[in-house]
């Protein structure tokens, strides 16, 4: 068994992971990759191999405790499958890293003390991740751990895409945009990088669409602005986030409806997006099967706030060559692409309606001006590539 290294990402009611076997041409191979859903209601334990076949599946008919127990039932069952002597590191999302953490770290007491501070800024992830974190060292203490951030890609912003009109005290102590699904869109770049180098040298905008949705503006493969900012909450509507929303709103529910800050957060984290607009689901799949008129709406919503942010993103790349759909929705739904595309066909961007039904690889006509395509985003592979990096940095190695 070759060795291997574990990437985990740890969110409030799953834990998916991914086990890559570090081969000889240093290539990183899929022995195992699944998830624990159901954390807190009835755990469902899946994982496959590399070609898809199912290597366990368990269910808990009860809570069957939290995060660490499962996640030891997790380490457990990777020693049995990797052997326990043979996991190099585990590597870890952690969402946000503030403007200290630039790159990937070791995780030290003192690094998960800082990232601690950043729990408000985050609250739907940050704090599962940071637990993840105490958790494996707690079980697996002589493996070196390695934090990954969903922020860093995004350090090479230029200031003016970070700044807030805000008095400069306040940005000085971090009060900034950052932005978030780094991890994702650093993924794609160099996926992009490979597949077309010359879209990748180019002005090209990402659109992770999933539960959560943000959109990217790469100049060259580098990120030079986003939709999310200080938090996770901006920019586009999501499963239950509310996207971008005037701060006088934020205002109005504490001093005019007397909301407390806490029944604020859930509103805005929880109860809104596509969930709040339609009071039907937050799942893109359930909206577009509903025969609702609200479900209809709220799926309306999501496009033409993707269509105006993208406008914007445009603005800021001054032109674009590509763009590039990307996680559940967008790999997933021909339909969502479909209507995105249609509001940005002012910019000479033509789908080609059976490529974009196939879910082709690129989805644009020949004729099209902006290139589209489509790549599976791999969070889970940038963190364990990230992980080698750090716990053995002499090794050379390809995806
Ligand atoms: P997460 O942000 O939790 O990682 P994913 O990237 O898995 O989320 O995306 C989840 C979203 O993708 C859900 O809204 C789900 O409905 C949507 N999705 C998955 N498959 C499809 C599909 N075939 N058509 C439309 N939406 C889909």
């Amino acid at each position: 068994m070759a060795d291997a290294v574990l990437s985990l990402n740890v969110g409030s009611s799953s834990i998916k992971f991914a086990l890559y076997g570090v081969g000889s041409t240093d290539a990183l191979e899929v022995i195992a990759a699944g998830k624990i859903e159901g954390i807190g209601s009835s755990p469902h334990f899946i994982a496959r191999d590399g070609s898809g076949r199912i290597l366990v599946e368990r269910r808990w008919e009860n809570a069957a405790g939290g995060h660490e127990l499962l996640l030891d039932e997790l380490l457990t069952w990777i020693d049995k499958t990797a052997g326990a002597e043979r996991l190099l590191g585990i590597g870890h999302r952690v969402v946000h890293g503030g403007a200290g953490f630039a790159a990937p770290v070791r995780i030290t007491e003192r690094a998960v003390a800082a990232l601690s501070a950043f729990i408000p800024l985050a609250p739907l992830h940050q704090p599962h991740n940071l637990a993840a974190i105490q958790a494996a060292t707690a079980l697996r203490p002589g493996v070196p751990q390695v934090a990954c951030f969903d922020t860093a890609y995004h350090q090479t912003q230029p200031p003016v895409a970070t700044r807030f009109g805000i008095p400069r005290a306040l940005s000085d102590e971090g009060i900034r945009r950052y932005g978030f699904h780094g991890l994702s869109y650093e993924y794609v770049a160099r996926a992009l990088a490979r597949l077309d180098p010359s879209m990748a040298s180019g002005r090209v905008i990402a659109a992770h669409l999933g539960n959560g949705a943000s959109l990217c503006a790469m100049a060259g493969g580098r990120s030079i602005d986003t939709t999310m900012g200080f938090t996770a909450l901006d920019g586009l509507v999501m499963g239950t986030r509310c996207g971008a929303i005037d701060p006088g709103v934020i205002l109005y529910l504490e001093q005019a409806k007397g909301m407390r800050a806490e029944e604020v957060q859930q509103l805005l984290y929880e109860d809104s997006g596509l969930l709040g607009v339609s009071g039907v689901s937050s799942d893109m799949r359930d909206l577009l099967a509903s025969p609702a008129e609200s479900a209809r709406q709220a799926v309306e919503l999501f496009v033409y706030r993707i269509a105006r942010e993208a406008g914007a993103l445009v603005s800021s790349l001054a032109g674009l060559d590509g763009l590039v759909f990307t996680a559940g929705i967008g790999e997933n739904s021909p339909a969502i692409r479909a209507l995105v595309c249609e509001r940005l066909a002012w910019l000479g961007l033509e789908i080609d309606a059976q490529a974009n039904a196939a879910g082709a690889a690129t989805i644009s006509t020949a004729n099209s001006r902006v290139t589209v395509r489509i790549i599976p985003t791999d969070e889970e592979r940038m963190i364990a590539m990230h992980t080698l990096d750090i716990i053995t940095p002499h090794r050379a190695r390809t995806a």
